[in-house]
């Protein structure tokens, strides 16, 4: 089994060693991985600067670039053959409920995903890497586990897995769960530099609004080992039937109107008209896209416990 290992925390993390000491009699793996932290940086790629590749002592490469830049220049130019599985991790505190969208860490498995490996993004719970040697056994168990014939069957697969800061022996069972959601963010921080400029410090992670059973915040909380598979299509799927009625009320408003007369006809005006079996109006028009957000997500009131603040 060949791994392309990567993180976002940089080459010289705790948690990337780790994990790189639990896989490495287990398969052949690769590490390219940023130089510096990456922490929240999503997909980001580098388009406007040249990436540099180094070789470290211990063999890990790094790159002057973003996880995604690592996964990506790996697949297309570093590596000559597809790895089997891209792994990223183990990062540095939670990639749970909202994290996932700024997490560095999913940035860099899905980089992989997108190319059609499977990938796993690994987290521990809290920042500080205790019991940092349980968490890597517990993902080489993991990885050993889907290594059986799952890696190249059928449509590659994103994981994104938390891992308690717990001796392996006081863990829960893995637990496949959906993603929770945050609060909004913390509001943002400013200071005033030596020279009188207004500096602008991004707020910490909002704290969990949805922690119920069966979203990854509950079972963490409960100290499970906690799974979610992640999809990458942003499409809402549940709107799709309200906006297509919308988009054809807004681009074809001429249901036949009352005074013909008072309406001009503009040249091609025919072009825009919903086809006559289209409802002008949506049949029923729910007021909002979606079922209802908890209550508390758009009105950003605080509610729930509050998560330890920290970055993806
Ligand atoms: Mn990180």
């Amino acid at each position: 089994m060949n791994i392309l290992l990567s993180n976002d925390d940089g080459f010289q993390a705790p948690g990337i060693v780790a994990l790189y000491e639990a896989l490495k009699d287990v398969a052949q793996v690769e590490v390219i991985a940023p130089e510096h932290n990456n922490s929240a940086k999503s997909n980001a790629l580098t388009l406007h600067s040249p990436l540099y590749v180094h070789r470290a002592h211990n063999g890990f490469r790094y790159v002057n670039g973003t996880p995604a830049d690592c996964v990506h220049i790996a697949l297309t130019g570093l590596l000559p053959t597809p790895p089997d599985l891209v792994i990223s991790g183990i990062n540095n505190g939670a990639n749970m409920g909202d994290d996932t969208i700024y997490s560095g860490t999913v940035g860099a498995a899905m980089e992989g995903f997108l190319f059609g490996i499977p990938a796993i993004a690994f987290s521990q719970v809290e920042k500080g890497w205790s019991h940092l040697e349980d968490a890597a056994a517990v993902a080489r168990d993991i990885v050993l586990g889907l290594s059986d014939g799952r890696l190249r069957a059928g449509a590659p697969w994103l994981l994104n897995v938390n891992i308690p800061n717990r001796p392996r022996d006081q863990m829960k069972p893995l637990k496949v769960c959906r993603l929770g959601r945050r609060h909004a963010a913390e509001p943002v921080i400013t200071q005033v530099n030596p020279r009188g400029d207004t500096m602008y410090w991004i707020g910490a992670a909002g704290p969990a609004v949805d922690e119920g059973e069966g979203t990854d915040f509950h079972a963490s909380a409960q100290g499970h080992v906690v799974m979610t598979p992640l999809k990458v299509d942003l499409t809402d799927h549940d709107g799709l039937r309200y906006w297509a009625q919308t988009a054809a009320h807004l681009s074809a408003p001429a249901e036949a109107p009352p005074h013909e007369h008072a309406a001009p006809r503009l040249p091609g005006a025919d072009r825009y008209r919903a086809p006559a079996s289209a409802p002008a109006r949506p049949a029923s028009a729910p007021t909002a896209p979606r079922a209802a957000a908890p209550a508390g997500v758009l009105g950003r009131r605080r509610c729930g416990r509050r998560w330890p603040a920290q970055h993806p």
